[in-house]
């Protein structure tokens, strides 16, 4: 598989590490995202564009790479060329790195190829020290300025690149403590009441506390620089990165760029501001501007949430609030409003811009293209191609798949009594339900229990990721919509509210309590649960009732567009007339898998089902098993009807029996009652079933081996309702797999059955119907010997879950034991249960195609596994001519989709 580090020779072969811009030129474009990272690629466009972009360098990724080849150091090509980047920052700039008299200052900022909000790290106003930081003051005549800025980086360099951790007891940051306690000393609200002399003094006990942990501040700017180049690159591998890679299946070879940028600043004076926009809504969509500002502050500011943010559009302020940007500084939005739209037409698509404003002049610091809900991308996507901007297929083609899954999230029932407590902001859409929470490690533990989980805090930070990925839901108290949790929540399609002011939260006392909209105060303590309604921004105590989500409008138009571009047909696998129906409306074009060991399980039949299989003769088991026929064909009846007149799929039973007995003893007593039996020999027949590797034991075709009746009795109920159903006049196609077959003879033998009994039938009725019998394709052997096999199928349903584990030697049960441990060591890049390993397993499949179509050209091939639904998979299944893939009812959009891609990324036409 692949390794962390590329070869370190790899790396160097362009020998070019670093890439300028400003001024209206650069070195890079957007095409160098792998190289300089999204954030890297978008300032050198920008430049090039004549967006106002203070000047800069990005080191790229392939040092990055090189880093960690050589053990976390520099390939010593690089201070050169970064001292000829500082050399041309400086001409643009005018001033110089480490001057007193004029110091230039640089933020250096982390930037993969992906957008992954909050995971790296930046660093602001780097190559301040006391020299440096007197200088500043005078040139610009403001103590408060100069001292500000450099707390902020004494308080980052600390946080980020030292190390200094959070207060465990409280969950606070040490220097956001003293911070606190120099407004309270100078009884001021806000960071801009501090004057310049209480931000020098904050400035020395900052100082101090890093020296208190043991840690040293360099006054060296270029040791400053260095140790901060490092930190980004350390913080590629930092835990919290790689759980938000592993979420979304990022490699880790990707690594980050390094880019280093002159400060321009929004925290000198009341004109001049920080500010974060998207060009159109991200939750709804609505084609207009939408985002949040700061006067006099600067950076992390608003996505922080220590500051409540004013409102860019003058629509969008609450009656008293203070002014929009709109309305505070119109010449600056004007300006924003046309480099959005510049940038909207430019990338095509909507736009997630973060901008400052120094003394009335406006600098755009990073572009890319914007996170959304799902509703809001199916809304973008219809807009953007009625507005001429794209084609029906290059909007396929920048969907995402997996962000149609939350528009089937669910959503409260509707007229259910909402016991409403606060309202916050609609941060993120959606319905939750689960018990509250205040750190993210005990959602971790709940969800292990198998619990929903909401969490709740003041606001979120890049650390709290995994608990994140776990909750329902997240509640914050502060924060606008543009905060670290509104953004992260909003990727992965969860349910959020952001700045629920009327919150207190005690983390101590673990309870937090609102001051209710009629005075009174509530406590909510860990552990009770409450709803978020994501869509709305209200919070009500107890668990509201949840219904299926709807489509929103644009859906069907747009799900036109991919099935026009699609090749392979969609199925579903099912096992019951509901989910055939569920499916159907989904879109799917049959069944792929229906498993008939789920019938089994039927209260109404799991005690014919035992009687079965506890049969001591032929005869007793015939019995038992003319109780299950016709309960079966009313099965096949359903789900045939359901799906008329696309083909389905039936497995006939494949799990090992003794799955189906009791093994409690209360059930064993009232089994041995039933059969009149004595609860021993039940016992002892039980005893007798079990296997030791059930995985590779009795099972599958191996059971229509030795206890012919049993598939011959499914047979008969497909068949049967086949006939019944054709009678009514509908065409239907019922598909016979037999499964596990790795012998050309087994299916050889039960193609023979098979069709016995089917004509059998048929006579018997005195109809015919079409049906055909293929094997599900799940062990080496079959790949293998795959031509042998197709001489007796009509088609073959590689069955990827089963493939996977036999294919590696590993049963999926107890790969939690290993598997997250050779993630985790890059041994594997993905869980091959997850997404489809092509080397291996795919090779395999390849073999097994290639093989089986020599036989039989017109070989139909299907995929049932779990991967049937993973987008990359399916790309998988297009590149390999497979006729169609099959997954879960509600993963069906997601494949129509995916499989739309892989079939435009081909460049074939469907046909
Ligand atoms: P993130 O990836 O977390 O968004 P960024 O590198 O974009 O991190 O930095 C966060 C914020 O810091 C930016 O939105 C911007 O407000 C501020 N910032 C970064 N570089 C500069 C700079 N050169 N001048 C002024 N502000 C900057
Ligand atoms: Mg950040
Ligand atoms: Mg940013």
């Amino acid at each position: 598989m692949t390794t962390t580090a590329e070869e370190p020779g790899v790396a160097t072969k362009s020998g070019k590490f670093v890439y300028l811009f400003g001024d209206g030129r650069s070195d890079g474009h957007h095409d160098l995202r792998n190289l300089l990272g999204g954030k890297g690629a978008g300032l050198a466009e920008m430049s090039s564009l004549g967006i106002p972009v203070p000047p800069g360098f990005t080191i790229t990724t392939e040092v990055c790479n090189a880093y960690y080849g050589l053990g976390r150091s520099y390939p010593p090509q690089l201070e050169a060329q970064v001292r000829d980047g500082f050399a041309h920052v400086e001409r643009i700039v005018g001033a110089r790195f480490g001057d007193p008299e004029n110091p230039l200052l640089i933020s250096v900022r982390s930037g993969a190829r992906v957008s992954m909000p909050g995971m790296m790290d930046t660093i602001l106003n780097l190559g301040l020290n006391d020299a440096t930081a007197e200088g500043l003051a005078r040139r610009s005549g403001s103590d408060r300025f100069a001292y500000d800025s450099y707390r902020r980086f004494v308080q980052m360099y600390g946080d980020v690149v030292l190390g200094i951790a959070r207060d465990e007891e409280t969950d606070t940051d040490p220097f956001e403590q003293l911070l606190a306690a120099k407004k309270r000393e100078r009884g001021v609200e806000d960071d801009t009441g501090l004057d310049g002399a209480a931000l020098r003094e904050l400035v020395g006990e900052f100082k101090q506390l890093i020296a208190d942990r043991g840690k040293e501040f360099p006054d060296d700017p270029w040791d400053q620089l260095w140790g901060a180049v490092g930190a980004v690159f350390d913080s590629w591998e930092n835990p919290r990165a790689v759980v938000y890679r592993d979420q979304y299946g990022y490699p880790s070879t990707w690594g980050t760029a390094v880019n280093v940028q002159a400060m321009v600043f929004g925290n000198l004076g009341e004109d001049c501001a920080t500010g974060v926009l998207f060009t159109r809504h991200p939750s709804t969509g609505d084609a207009s501007l939408f985002g949040e500002f700061l006067v006099n502050a600067q950076g992390e500011d608003v996505v922080a949430g220590t500051r409540t943010p004013q409102p860019i559009l003058a629509v969008d302020r609450a009656p008293g609030a203070p002014p929009s940007l709109e309305e505070a500084m119109p010449q600056v939005y004007e300006e924003l409003a046309l480099a959005c739209d510049r940038l909207e037409r430019h990338f095509r698509d909507m736009q997630d811009i973060e901008f400052t404003v120094q003394q009335g002049k406006l600098w755009i610091l990073q572009t890319r293209n914007g996170k959304r809900a799902g509703r809001a991308m199916l809304r973008i996507a219809v807009d953007l191609v009625d507005e001429g901007h794209l084609s029906e297929r290059e909007a396929v083609g920048r969907l995402d798949p997996e962000q149609l899954d939350e528009l089937l999230h669910p959503v409260f029932e509707e007229g259910s009594e909402r016991d409403v407590i606060a309202r916050g902001l609609a941060a993120s859409p959606g319905a939750a339900v689960g018990k509250v929470v205040f750190r993210p490690i005990d959602v971790v533990e709940l969800r292990k229990r198998g619990e929903d989980a909401i969490l709740v805090r003041d606001e979120t930070s890049p650390e709290d990721i995994e608990g994140m990925v776990d909750a329902r839901g997240i509640l914050t108290a502060r924060g606008g919509m543009t905060s670290h949790a509104a953004v992260v929540a909003r990727g992965m399609g969860k349910c959020c509210i952001t700045g629920c002011a009327a919150l207190q939260i005690d983390y101590a006392g673990r309870q937090f309590s609102v001051r209710r909209e009629d005075g009174s105060t509530i406590t909510v303590n860990e552990g009770d649960t409450i709803s978020l309604d994501g869509t709305t921004g209200e919070v009500m105590l107890g668990g509201l009732p949840l219904a299926d989500g709807e489509f929103p409008p644009e859906f069907d138009r747009v799900m036109e567009w991919v099935d026009a571009a699609r090749r392979m047909k969609v199925r579903a696998n099912a096992d019951t007339p509901e989910d055939a129906e569920r499916a159907r409306s989904f879109g799917a074009e049959g069944i792929g898998l229906c498993r008939t060991e789920h019938m089994f399980f039927g209260a109404d039949r799991i005690l014919a089902v035992r009687q079965m299989i506890l049969a001591e003769d032929a005869p007793a088991r015939r019995d038992a098993l003319a109780k299950i026929l016709p309960m079966q064909r009313e099965d096949f009846v359903g789900i045939l009807r359901a799906m008329a007149p696309y083909p389905v799929t039936i497995r006939l039973l494949d799990p090992p029996l003794h799955e189906f007995l009791p093994h409690e003893q209360e059930e064993i007593e009232e089994l041995a009652e039933s059969l009149r039996a004595t609860p021993a020999q039940i016992q002892r027949r039980v005893e007798g079933l079990r296997e030791q590797n059930p995985m590779l034991g009795h099972r599958g075709v191996r059971l229509g081996v030795t206890s012919p009746e049993i598939y011959e009795t499914q047979v008969r109920a497909i068949i049967e309702a086949a006939c019944q159903l054709g009678e009514e006049g509908l065409e239907v196609a019922p598909e016979i797999m037999i499964p596990l077959v790795g012998m050309p003879e087994e299916l050889r033998l039960l193609r023979e059955r098979t069709t016995a009994v089917a004509e059998q039938v048929m006579t018997e009725c005195g109809a015919r119907v079409g049906y055909t019998i293929g094997t599900m394709i799940e062990l080496p052997r079959a790949c293998i010997v795959a031509d042998q096999i197709a001489v007796h199928a009509d088609f073959f349903s590689f069955g990827t879950n089963d493939l996977t584990q036999t294919a590696f030697g590993l049963s999926r049960d107890d790969a939690g034991r290993f598997l997250p441990s050779y993630i985790e060591q890059h041994l594997i890049e993905r869980d091959p249960f997850v997404v489809l390993d092509r080397e291996g397993v795919g090779g395999l499949i390849q073999i097994g195609i290639e093989r089986g179509k020599a036989t039989r050209r017109d070989l139909k091939i299907g995929i049932c596994g779990e991967h049937g639904g993973n987008p990359a998979s399916i790309e998988f299944c297009e590149q390999n001519g497979f006729d169609y893939v099959s997954c879960s009812p509600y993963r069906v959009p997601i494949a129509r989709l995916a499989a739309a891609q892989a079939t435009l990324r081909e460049g074939l036409r469907p046909a």
